[in-house]
């Protein structure tokens, strides 16, 4: 190759480049000749039409919530506002540089603000920070802020932090990277807390405890503040997971449960595009004697003085360093976009967020019952049944079904019926999780699906019970890859492209 920008011969290229800014000769004369190609690099070449081709192709093999009903549970997974896309893409928040100092920033810090006031008091704690990506990040963050805090007090001995079985596995693994040993503590058979199994364990060793309320079975535990009591007894730090957030937000809080810290997945309760690994946001929200150990970016403002022209609210923002912080989890300022999304749902439904979880709870309570009461000609054919113990009044914006009377019965287990369920135009339901339900089929229809889909779905879901076996067995049948072999996959994964 003679040119490093030299792309001759018969092959097409659908795109073009800039013209190169330095002469290829002497920008190839600075690269060390070890690390030279040898022969040129074998990219994909098309032309424009094919470009467009191959990927509209990719994305009509996909599936996402823009294609169908996706009730994964636990995960969220609602309608994404398109105003949120346009929002962040204005050139005020889209084309601004990490580094620009505060005066260049003080749209973007409002909406930081804003957005830390907002999460506090919906969860009731005192001090958010925006910084951490993840739910997962959020954990290890507020877990390591409670560390510090024992530390702090001279309470450094604590070496142990409790989860029930029903929890997330981030819960566990969060606080196994912060040096604790996990003590997991067993749900009764109502899928609740058991609280002796509680008091049973707790004592001066305990950190801290990880819970999610509701559940992952999408329980709500109504003993929580006794739990809560429990643990602060024993000098232990009571966790929120914030996963679940969308089920109770605007109607209780965490801060009323008796927590002392929380995190907010942003790309759940607060919607944004996700799925496929990110970009997400988990801020964390703690009490008072917490807030000195979380890392920045904190916002604070004061009133504006003369000369500062910010925003126009009378305001001057500023970035705030906590006085013993626990240092950056993440570079720069979290994912800002994220946070910018999620602040324009806010301020596009306000007050309203309190509906939003009341009608993802009503429209999982309503596919619940519809799943369990199919027609009388049906009945009889259909196997499956819910995980006992999960009352209906208690049931919030999730719930869990097993399928343990259908593998008995014909030998059709979870993962048959959710790779049938592809057939039909859907995701399938998050599959063998919680652990503690056999053959769990979990269902989030969350709020943003109307009666129509969601008698759509039940009707689909008793459809696909009363086939034959052998349909279900080698489903899916309809999708561009059929069954998959994972173990294979796992263990012999392919990550390069060939030509
Ligand atoms: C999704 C989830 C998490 C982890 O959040 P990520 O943002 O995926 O890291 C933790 N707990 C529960 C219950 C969840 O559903």
């Amino acid at each position: 190759m003679s040119n490093l920008f030299d792309f001759k011969g018969n092959e097409e290229f659908g795109y073009s480049q800039p013209p190169p800014i330095e002469d290829p000769q002497r920008v190839k004369a600075s690269i060390p000749t070890t690390l030279l190609r040898k022969e040129r690099a074998q990219w994909p070449t098309a032309s424009e039409p094919e470009l467009v081709r191959h990927y509209t192709w990719l994305s009509r093999r996909n599936f996402g919530i823009d294609t169908g009903f996706y009730p994964l549970g636990s995960c969220t997974m609602k309608h994404n506002p398109r105003l949120n896309e346009r929002i962040v893409q204005l050139a005020g928040m889209n084309d601004i540089h990490p580094l620009a100092p505060e005066n260049h920033l003080q749209g973007l810090m409002a909406i930081f603000y804003e957005m830390q006031d907002m999460l506090a008091h919906c969860s009731g704690m005192d001090s958010v920070t925006l910084q951490p990506v993840a739910g997962a990040q959020g954990e290890f963050t507020a877990i390591r802020c409670i560390q510090e805090y024992h530390r702090t007090i001279g309470e450094e001995h604590r070496d142990k932090v409790i989860v029930p079985d029903s929890a997330h596995g981030t819960n566990p693994a969060s606080a196994a990277m912060c040096g604790y040993s996990i003590i997991e503590i067993p749900s009764g058979d109502d899928g609740r807390l058991d609280l002796d199994a509680l008091r049973a364990v707790v004592g001066d060793d305990t950190a801290a405890m990880m819970i999610t309320n509701p559940s992952t079975l999408g329980v709500f535990e109504p003993d929580i503040a006794e739990a809560a009591s429990i643990v602060h007894e024993a000098g232990g730090q009571m966790y929120y997971d914030g996963a679940n957030f969308n089920a109770i937000i605007g109607r209780t809080n965490p801060g009323l449960m008796g927590f002392d810290a929380v995190h907010y997945n942003l790309h759940k309760t607060f919607s944004q595009p996700h799925g496929g690994g990110g970009p997400g946001s988990g801020p964390i929200g703690v009490k008072e004697h917490l807030a000195k150990f979380l890392p920045s970016p904190l916002v604070s403002r004061r009133p504006s003085e003369e000369g500062e022209i910010g925003v126009g609210d009378g305001w001057w923002y500023e970035w705030e360093e906590p006085e013993n912080t626990i240092g950056k989890v993440q570079q720069w300022h979290g994912n800002a976009g994220a946070v910018v999304r999620s602040w324009a749902l806010y301020r596009r439904y306000g007050r309203e967020l309190t509906t939003m979880s009341e009608h993802a709870v009503l429209n999982a309570n309503y596919l619940r019952y519809k799943i369990m009461n199919p027609s009388p000609e049906i009945r009889d054919k259909i196997h499956a049944m819910p995980a006992d113990g999960c009352p209906a009044d208690v049931v919030k914006h999730e719930f869990t079904l097993s399928m343990t009377p259908l593998v008995e019965a014909v030998g059709v287990n979870g993962k048959d019926v959710a790779k049938r369920l592809l057939d039909y135009g859907y995701m399938a339901p998050t599959l063998y999780f919680p652990m503690i339900v056999p053959e769990c089929l979990m269902i989030e229809p969350t709020e943003t699906e109307s009666k129509e889909e969601l008698d759509r779905f039940a009707e689909n879901f008793h459809a696909v019970l009363s086939e034959d076996p052998e349909i279900l067995t080698t489903a899916p049948h309809n999708t561009d890859v059929k069954r998959v072999d994972e173990v294979w996959a796992a263990r012999n994964l392919i990550l390069r492209y060939e030509h």
